[in-house]
């Protein structure tokens, strides 16, 4: 089989994994649903095709979906005419979205049916990231479908861990992003903090970066503009990785700690937090923006 990749959901992290799949030379498709999404892959030289049914086909090798959530992914793979009951059985299935583990193994046993590889593939390290194909990615399923997307997930990201079984990278990505939403956050309440004690910000970010209260959010995401150029926060709080998509990972993490009676109590919070934060229709801006929820009324930054 010749090889042709089928890349379906070019949004803010799917647009620029095809463009370094196409760039490396590999023969790519891709299709979204959204219009705006379809026009930027086009002007990306993206090879666009409209409507999935043209898609996929037996000639596709590779399937690779980064997708919203869980429910998008079930339409797509399982749909009536979803991937599954079209691609033939050596075509490789790599679903790149982060969805409960439940729904990836309900995929990963209906193609493992009928003899496709499959696995689930999450990602982390934010759309610079996507852009530098520097992503961690954290794949479920069996050792022979790891390897046999290994070629691939290199040309898109630079750390590649096999987590375990089907499912296994949705489960790792979610600890992840628990820890990431309850530390954006901590970095929001800290620089906000300090702003209300008036010491200047750039110089507490600066000693927080060498010091002991660093993190992922104040070493390279931070939640205030100024601090680090090329950020969403000094972009008007343009996604990036939206408050939405956090809002849904700590779903999804306090959905897992329940079924394990796991305690959890900041991540409790932080979902509890950023739902709010959504609810107040901030769902589309990116998750940094939270540090306007932390600050109250010392919050005064340009936001879209
Ligand atoms: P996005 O909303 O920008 O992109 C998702 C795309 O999927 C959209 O363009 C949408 O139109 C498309 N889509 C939805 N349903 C579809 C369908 N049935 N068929 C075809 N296309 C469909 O989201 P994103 O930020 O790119 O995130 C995608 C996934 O990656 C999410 O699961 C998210 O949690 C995860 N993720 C995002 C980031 C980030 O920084 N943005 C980082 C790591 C992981």
């Amino acid at each position: 089989m010749s090889e042709l990749i089928a890349f379906i959901g070019v949004g803010n992290m799917g647009l620029p994994m095809a463009e370094n799949l196409m760039k490396s030379g590999k023969k790519i498709k891709v299709f979204d649903v959204s219009k705006i999404t379809i026009d930027i892959a086009k002007e990306k030289k993206l090879d666009v095709v409209e409507n999935l049914d043209d898609l996929i086909t037996t000639e596709v090798s590779t399937v690779i979906t980064m997708l919203p959530e869980g429910k998008h992914s079930k339409e797509v793979f399982l749909g009536d005419n979803g991937v599954i009951n079209k691609v033939s059985k050596d075509c490789l299935l790599i679903d790149c979205s982060t969805i409960d583990i439940q729904t990836s193994k309900e995929i990963g046993k209906k193609a493992t049916e009928k003899g496709i590889q499959m696995i689930d593939a999450p990602v982390s390290g934010g759309v610079m990231g996507a852009q530098k194909a520097t992503l961690n990615i954290m794949v479920g399923g069996s050792k022979k479908a790891f390897d046999l997307a290994l070629p691939l997930l290199k040309i898109m990201g630079k750390n590649i861990f096999h987590a375990g079984d089907l499912g296994s990278g949705n489960g790792a990505k979610i600890c992840n992003n628990m820890s990431l939403g309850i530390a954006m956050i901590a970095a929001s309440e800290s620089l906000m903090l300090a702003k209300r004690l008036n010491i200047d910000i750039k110089k507490v970010h600066e000693i927080m970066k060498n010091a002991s209260g660093n993190s992922w959010p104040i070493s390279v995401y931070p939640p205030l503009p100024g601090l680090i150029e090329g950020t969403p926060s000094s972009n008007n709080y343009r996604p990036g990785f939206s408050a939405g998509m956090m809002n849904k990972d700590l779903k999804l993490a306090n959905d897992c700690a329940k079924s394990v009676n796991a305690d959890t109590p900041l991540g409790k919070l932080a979902l509890e937090i950023y739902e709010k934060f959504c609810k107040e229709g901030n769902d589309a801006k990116d998750f940094s923006a939270i540090s306007k929820e932390i600050g109250g009324d010392a919050w005064d930054y340009p936001i879209d």
